[in-house]
């Protein structure tokens, strides 16, 4: 396929303008920012705003009671960012966590390859070549999707792309560039002094292995058992134009369970389906979810399957589901000197006690941050429809999962007086302990249900002049707008009932 051919392939199957009003939607209504905006942002890095923050933790929360409350064998961990640097020797992670990069023969300047075919597509964009570099991004996502470094290194050629210093064409074989970001411990160290060098973790795996005795011994865990943690990521990445899709800090939600050799297969399927149902108990329809088989294994891998969603820019992995062996316990061993082994005290065949080994692992292993975008994604819908009166109306509604809605339940007084707001106040204090509550009296009731409605408040509460007289309020359903009237001491309770 030409270069415009793979474009149009690509278009095809992704709905840019949907993920374009996903974006805005989410900055406007304060989910996310990009980060340090006022100068003019950082690539690939967001900062997640008042609802964004609210929702991205009840998303947390419900992976971690998941996997801690509702499975009586994992525990929880909160290892450090930093860790000693033998760990990514151990990991693979110094010597195959890698991206390509090219260097300029004359200028021996160093670019990554996706950072030199990008400015050459901003330069066709100045010049109103927007096809031509719409393609040019297209084949180089398909040359970096295949690992082809000598396409790139064709596809650098055959635009002509000059090194900024030596304005010539002239360049070195692709080579591997590694994705993980590095800095050094103490204040005198050069910066070429490998024995200082630390990373910002790339995953945060490595902190339960390494943590793997003293979580068994300490919470008395017996195989099989598994380890909870979430926490801040950091990589390199080279193709980094997806909003929170990749991003170069991000935050990653793993368990490593540990098992005995042998019984990867069983324990593998077993958490596919588990975390399938974790995904789908949202309340997000099953079609939109999907398996994909991983044909070209990780180096720790005997096997691997993407939990996929379909997204507005296409089918994308939201979970990777590992079978690791004892490829990380049995790397840290050799790496450490420090025995990595689990006592099995349960008999064997002949009667015996199965005694010791390194044990296998599987990972499930979600990005926080594609979670977010997931149910955003699932959650977005423009809505237009003629009202009794034959007026044209519509709304952009987020129909955010109630159980992870950032604001739950918003209280809106009719007015501004006559004791109305007294009696919001007080729905406020018996609601807020339990769940997000969200007072508002400025504006009209139908432009504060529209707010509501584009920040995925699935219940909204209207205290009016009946209230006063007997004590029952409207009800406002976000999905179906439909309204109806409870007692207000019921408020708490049907909340209550929607979110469990
Ligand atoms: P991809 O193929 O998309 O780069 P990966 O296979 O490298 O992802 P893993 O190393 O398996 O990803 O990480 C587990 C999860 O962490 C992914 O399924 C994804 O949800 C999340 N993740 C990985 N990289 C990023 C990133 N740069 N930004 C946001 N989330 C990420």
């Amino acid at each position: 396929m030409d270069n415009l051919a793979i474009f149009a392939a690509i278009m095809a199957t992704v709905d840019n303008s949907v993920f374009q009003a996903i974006i805005s939607h989410a900055k406007e209504y304060g989910f996310v920012f990009p980060s340090s905006e006022i100068y003019d942002g950082l690539s690939a890095v967001y900062d997640y705003g008042p609802w964004g923050v609210e929702l991205k933790k009840n998303i947390r929360d419900y992976w971690w009671n998941e996997m801690t409350r509702m499975h009586d064998n994992i525990v929880g961990i909160d290892a450090a960012i930093f860790m000693h640097p033998t760990t990514w020797k151990a990991s693979g992670h110094v010597d195959n966590f890698s991206d390509p990069m090219i260097d300029n023969k004359d200028s021996k300047k160093r670019y990554r390859v996706d950072h030199l075919i990008e400015a050459h597509a901003e330069k066709l964009n100045a010049e109103g070549k927007t096809q031509d570099a719409e393609a040019l991004i297209a084949a180089m996502d398909a040359l970096l999707a295949k690992e082809d470094f000598a396409g790139l290194k064709q596809l650098i050629e055959d635009n002509k792309m000059t090194c900024s210093v030596s304005e010539t064409c002239n360049w070195t074989d692709v080579r591997q560039f590694n994705l993980m970001f590095s800095t050094e411990f103490g204040s005198t160290v050069s910066s070429d002094d490998e024995d200082n060098k630390v990373y910002l973790r790339p995953e945060t795996a490595q902190g339960i292995f390494v943590n793997f005795l003293n979580v068994q011994k300490t919470a008395r865990m017996k195989i099989p058992f598994g380890i909870a943690q979430v926490g801040k990521a950091f990589r390199n990445e080279i193709v980094a134009r997806q909003f929170i899709f990749r991003m170069r800090e991000f935050e990653q939600m793993e368990m490593q369970f540990f098992i005995r050799p042998g019984s990867q297969k069983q324990w593998y399927e077993y958490w596919k389906a588990e975390r399938m149902k974790w995904h789908q108990a949202l309340g997000i329809p099953a079609a939109k979810y999907r398996f994909h088989d991983h044909v070209k294994l990780a180096h720790y891998a005997d096997a691997a399957v993407d939990i996929e969603y379909e997204f507005p820019i296409g089918w994308k992995e939201v979970e990777g589901i590992h079978s690791r062996t004892d490829f990380d316990l049995g790397n840290h061993q050799k790496y450490s000197g420090k025995k990595m082994q689990y006592f099995d005290n349960d008999l064997n065949e002949e009667g015996k006690p199965i005694g010791n080994y390194v044990p296998y692992v599987i990972e499930t292993s979600i990005g926080l941050d594609r979670m977010f975008l997931l149910v955003l994604s699932h959650a977005y819908a423009e809505e237009k429809w003629t009202k009794e009166d034959g007026k044209e109306d519509s709304r952009v509604v987020l129909k955010i999962p109630p159980k992870v809605a950032p604001i739950k339940l918003a209280v809106l007084p009719l007015l501004k007086k006559d004791g109305l707001p007294e009696i919001a106040r007080e729905l406020m204090k018996e609601c807020r302990d339990d769940f997000y509550c969200f007072y508002e009296e400025k504006d009209t009731i139908g432009k504060r249900y529209r707010r509501m409605d584009a920040l995925g408040t699935p219940f909204c509460v209207t205290i009016d002049h009946q209230t006063k007289e007997d004590n029952t309020v409207t009800i406002r359903y976000r999905d179906t707008m439909t309204q109806e009237r409870i007692p207000l001491g019921r408020v708490r309770e049907t909340v209550l009932s929607k979110i469990k």
